[in-house]
Parts: C-alpha cells; structure tokens; sequence
C-alpha cells in the first residue's frame, strides 16, 4: 500500500458509527480513500483476512444500511469529483465519482460550472455544448440533499419525484465497482445481460463472476427491497440498490435530464386522510404534469404546528391554522406550458372540492422562493419527528422512531392505510405519517414513548410487512433493506429466495466481507 489508507479506529471518527436511523455501531479501523485505486488497495489489503468492509457515503441513510457492526468502515464521501461530460443523441451524461453530494451536484448542473482540471478534450467539448443547451437537471430528490449519489444507487433512491421520473435508477447510465476482492466491473447500460436468470460478467483484470439471478418475482410497485432481478435483465441495475453488498461503487454516469420550464406546487388541505387518498389517487389519473404526489397526515401537521410555535428556524414555515384538523396534499407540477399548469392548478382546485377540501385555503407555489418554503415544509416534518426522538433519549437512550417504507400497488391504498390507521389505534401509538402517497407509499413514523412502544412498534411493523406482501407490494419502496428491515425482507421474498440471494452475492463476495447484516440477518451470514 502507497500510504497508510487503513486508520486504526478511534474516537475522532465517531461519526462513522452511525447514519440517520439514529442507530450506532462499532468498528476496529476506518478509511477515507480518494480513488478507486485507493479503494482497491484497501479492499486488497481486507480480502484475506476476511475483514468485514461497511461503505457509507453520507449517513443520511434511515436503514442502519451504513452503520458498521465491527470490522472496518470505508467512507467514500472524499471521492467527490466530478470527472467528465459526455454529449450522445442530444441528451447529457455527467460521469462523477460517489461521494459528490447531491446538493453540490444540483448547483454545479444548474450554474454549469464544474472544476475541469483532469477532463478529457471531449468532455470539455460536451461541456461547450451542455452551456449553450436549455437547462438540465438530475431529478432524483430523496428530500435530504446532503445525500451523496453512490449511496443513493446504492439503496436505488427516490424521493417525492419519483412518481413521474421513478427511482435513481433509470437515471444511471454507467458504473464502475471494486469487488470485494479487488477486481473491477465497469458496466454501461445495454451491454450486458442476464440469460434468462443465468450470467457472466467479465471483471477489467481478466476475471468471470458467473452464476444464477435469484428466481423471485418483483413487486410491480416501487421498491427497493433487496437485489433487483428478472430474467434477461440488464446486470447493471444488479448493482443499484444492492445496499453495499456487492462492491463499492467507484464510479456512476448520471443521465441528466432536460428541466421544466415550469415547476409549480399546490399544496391543498383536506379533511382526513381517506379523503386525502381518494385526492391523491384522482391527481394521479387526472393531472397529467404532477410530478410528485406527497402527502401529510394529521400527525404530521401537528408536530410542525408544535414546531413553529418554538420559533426555532422553524418559525419560518407557513401559517398551519388553515389545515384545521385536517390532512394535506402538495402536488408538483412540471411542464412546459403556462396555459397546461394553469388547467392543472384548476384541476387540482376541483377535485380538492370533490374530495371535501377547500380549493380557496390551497397554497399554490409559482415562484422559485415560494417553491423553497413548500420545500422547507416538507424537510422539515423528518427533522422535527427527529429532533422529538432526540428529547426521548434523554431517557431512553437507545430509543428510534420506527419508521416503515412499505408501497402497495395501484387501488390499495386506500385498504393498507386503514389497515395501518387501525393497527395504530390499537397500540395506542403515537405517530405522523407523510410521504409518497402519488406511488401508494406512505412512511409512517411511529414515535415510541419508551422503550415498550419501541418493541411493539417492530412487531408491529413485522406484521404489516405480512399484509403488505400478501397484497403485493415491497417492505422497503426507498430506503433500502439495510439492517433494520431484514427481517422483513425474509418475510416478502421467503426463507428459499434470502438462501439465492445469499449466493449471489458469495459470487461476488465469497467471504461475506461487504455490508455485512445488510440484507440478511446476521446469523444468516455464517
Ligand atoms: C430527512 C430525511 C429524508 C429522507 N427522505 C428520503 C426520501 O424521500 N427518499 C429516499 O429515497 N431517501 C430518503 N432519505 C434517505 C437517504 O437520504 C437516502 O437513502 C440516500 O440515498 C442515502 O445516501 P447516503 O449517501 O447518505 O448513503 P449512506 O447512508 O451513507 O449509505 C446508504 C447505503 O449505500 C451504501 N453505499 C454508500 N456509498 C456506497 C458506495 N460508494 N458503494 C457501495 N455502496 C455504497 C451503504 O453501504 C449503504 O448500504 C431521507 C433521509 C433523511 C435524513
């Protein structure tokens, strides 16, 4: 090894032991490698003892996916370049390394200004190009913006957008991956595929990992539960939402995507939550330009009333008298056209009528400062569950709020959130539900007062996981699987599809080194 990459693990790094599932583990060494050759070396210098290797990119992860229980951490965060441009058929593709965070990622595509030093003579034509060509934009947007693009591949990311632009990973066009070994797979898109569920992919040193594709069949919903397989599939998308399994990204080509002349909001109040579902599912069919359906339940509403009455950087959210008891729907628009966003907010005034709201009390976001209080509203419902979690664990230390990821498909939205509504009532739990209503997905957050409620609020996860297969829909739609939803994961797929899925992954991390209690729970790994 050139230099000393693997540090011996102390306290400095204490930051390393945990990401934003609030969950905290441990670890004997760390690393923050600049490049792939630097990733290699590391993974090299693991292989044969069989360290255990957890990768993290920012830690804004809510799955423990990149909390590491022992062995060594590598935090791929310095590896933030972005290193070139490349024009093909008028669309743009911008290759940078994992650790670019998505904030920084925005600015520089929207300024169009990135640090050149190194880029090829074509890139830096395609960036000429990419100047003079109408704005661009990357739209995947999981609400937290400090996030960094390899782990958001890694756990195939999505966010209120991906109701019209899905998840990250139809927006990744390239990748490179440093096998736990030290071998490397570049893959494009359309270049290599499975036949039927058998493969072989040639590394760059020479190397073949070939095997089968786990025999289960995806939800036909948003999901990010587990490998992504289907027979004859393009082995690429193997390696988003591997959840840090199967290598260590060191490398993504990012097709960007040509930004809307119009981007509008509306959020509009209704009187409880059927009435919200039966909004939502009505903007789905009938508002052609909604590119985010999202959706905030009485709970959620309360604790930023609550919020905003401390005055806190929270004062600054909207006036949320006007929601009464009630729930809320914020429906972005994207399109071209004045006259088509204008039909669209009409629509949208309607059907809240039919749904029982009140078209007048709407707040409707036209510019881009009204545009960043929507979006401040909706950041900040995580933050304050989070920032009232944090109070309780003056008293409970080890105590989470439990948040679930479940979708379902088309028309059972209405059944599985009564369902959850009842089961909550039951428990008596205390909680605020928000999220991805426009894709059938709502994250509700149970907030457990000790650590009981802790308990039960898993067990009762554990049962809608049931339910929620059972209607044919995924225990994690964005998240993840990492640590915390394992359990669940053996629940959706079944005991024989986790034994598959743990052999593939042997063929590309024969000693299990890689994410280790990502996916499959711990004892399943000996
Ligand atoms: C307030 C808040 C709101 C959020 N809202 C959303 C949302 O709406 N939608 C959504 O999808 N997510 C959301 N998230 C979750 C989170 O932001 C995303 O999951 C994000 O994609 C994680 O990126 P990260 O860089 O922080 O990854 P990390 O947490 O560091 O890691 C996540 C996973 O990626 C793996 N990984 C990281 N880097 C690499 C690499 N280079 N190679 C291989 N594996 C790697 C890790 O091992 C781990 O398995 C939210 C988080 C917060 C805090």
């Amino acid at each position: 090894m050139d230099k000393q990459l693997i540090l011996p693990y102390c306290d400095l790094y204490a930051a390393c032991l945990r990401d934003e599932s609030r969950t905290v583990g441990h670890a004997d060494s760390v690393s923050f490698p600049r490049s792939e050759d630097e990733v290699r070396q590391i993974l090299h210098a693991l292989h044969e003892a069989g360290t255990p290797v957890t990768v993290q990119g920012a830690r804004t992860g809510l799955a423990a996916a990149a909390v590491p229980r022992g062995g060594h951490v590598m935090t791929t965060g310095g590896m933030d370049r972005v290193t070139g441009l490349r024009q093909e058929n008028g669309r743009f593709y911008l290759t940078v390394q994992p650790g670019v965070v998505l904030l920084n990622l925005r600015k520089m595509i929207a300024k169009r200004e990135f640090d050149t030093a190194g880029w090829s003579e074509a890139s830096l034509t395609a960036l000429e190009a990419f100047r003079t060509a109408p704005a661009h934009f990357f739209p995947t947007d999981p609400t937290e913006t400090t996030a960094a693009i390899g782990g958001m591949t890694a756990c195939n990311a999505s966010g209120a957008r991906s109701f019209r632009y899905g998840p990250v990973r139809p927006h990744i066009t390239a990748l490179r991956c440093v096998l736990a070994d030290g071998q490397t797979v570049a893959l494009r898109r359309g270049q290599h595929f499975a036949q039927g569920l058998h493969f072989s992919l040639p590394t760059a040193e020479g190397g073949t990992v070939e095997g089968d594709l786990p025999s289960y069949t995806m939800p036909r919903t948003k999901n990010a539960s587990g490998y992504y397989v289907a027979p004859d599939m393009d082995l690429l998308d193997l390696f988003i939402g591997s959840d840090g399994t199967l290598g260590v990204l060191t490398e993504l080509e990012l097709a960007l995507s040509p930004l809307p002349r119009i981007s509008w909001g509306a959020t509009v109040f209704l009187p409880d939550e059927e009435a919200a579902c039966r909004y939502a599912e009505a903007v789905r069919s009938q508002v052609k330009c909604a590119a985010a359906i999202e959706y905030f339940d009485p709970g959620a509403l309360d604790i930023l009333r609550q919020r905003k009455a401390q005055g806190d950087v929270f004062a600054t959210l909207p006036d949320l008298t006007v929601a009464g008891d009630g729930a809320a729907v914020f429906t972005e628009l994207h399109c071209d056209h004045r006259k088509e966003a204008m039909a669209a907010l009409a629509t949208l005034g309607t059907l809240a009528e039919q749904c029982g709201g009140c078209a007048d009390r709407s707040w409707v976001a036209r510019t881009e400062t009204e545009n960043e209080t929507l979006r401040h509203f909706r950041h900040a419902v995580p933050e304050s569950v989070n920032s009232l979690i944090d109070q309780r664990k003056q008293a409970y230390p080890t105590i989470t709020k439990k948040g679930s990821d479940m979708s379902v498909p088309d028309g059972r939205l209405l059944e599985v959130t009564d369902m959850y509504r009842r089961t909550l009532a039951e428990e008596g739990f205390q909680y605020a539900s928000w999220g991805h209503i426009g894709n059938n997905h709502i994250h509700v957050n149970i907030l457990p007062r000790d650590m009981d409620e802790h308990a039960r609020a898993k067990e009762l996860f554990r049962r809608w996981a049931a339910v929620v297969t059972q209607m044919g829909g995924a225990v994690s739609a964005e998240h993840g699987v990492g640590k915390l939803k394992a359990p669940f994961l053996t629940i959706m797929y079944g005991e024989a599809h986790i034994r598959q899925m743990r052999q593939l992954k042997r063929l590309f991390d024969p000693k299990m080194q890689l994410g280790r209690g990502n996916l499959f729970a711990v004892e399943d790994e000996a």
